[in-house]
């Protein structure tokens, strides 16, 4: 796991259940500056700190340290902010959530946004992908939106 945030000490602590896990600090944050709490849980999933700073990533997993050391990875995660980059979407007056992770559009359970008459589904109305989800709020939003032609909700 490469850190890159805070979002990325949530991931490291999930990840050893897949498989041996190591999060590269990679200078973006100092050891020094992370909480005793967090320090223990890492130490307690058995995930590895790594300090050093990263130079280059080559071919499938390859790094190379900026002290010259190399390591083979089987895979690295990043963790990132998702941002919505339309902005008519805030034009239009939808409402926005925001966390740590991302900004989604706000929406009740029937997926209709805050202005009447509009439905979102999916990544953008979420923090994290999954097709699963997404195609679950896909068809709840067809749902709403047929019920709203019939009803007039
Ligand atoms: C690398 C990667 C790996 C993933 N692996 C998994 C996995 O293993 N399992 C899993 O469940 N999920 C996975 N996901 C997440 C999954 O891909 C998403 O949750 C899912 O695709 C979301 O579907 P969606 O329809 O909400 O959005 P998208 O699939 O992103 O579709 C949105 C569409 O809208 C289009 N669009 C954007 N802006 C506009 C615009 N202004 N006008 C018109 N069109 C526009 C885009 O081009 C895109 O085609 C992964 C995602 C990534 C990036």
């Amino acid at each position: 796991m490469l850190y890159s945030g805070a979002h990325s000490l949530h991931m490291a602590l999930m990840l050893p259940d897949w498989g041996n896990t190591i999060l590269f600090l990679n200078d973006a944050i100092s050891i020094d500056t992370l909480e005793p709490a967090i320090l223990q849980q890492l130490n307690q999933r058995n995930v590895k700190l790594d300090t050093r700073k990263i130079a280059k990533i080559e071919n499938h997993c390859d790094l190379k340290f900026e002290n010259g050391e190399q390591s083979q990875l089987d895979g690295i995660f990043v963790s990132t902010f998702m941002k919505i980059s339309c902005s008519w979407m805030a034009k239009l007056g939808l409402e926005i959530d925001a966390n740590e992770y991302s900004e989604a559009i706000k929406t009740n359970t029937m997926k209709q946004t805050n202005l009447h008459g509009v439905y979102a589904c999916g990544d953008i109305t979420r923090s994290g992908g999954s097709v699963a989800f997404s195609v679950a709020d896909g068809a709840m939003a067809g749902v709403a939106v047929h019920k709203s032609y019939v009803f007039g909700e």
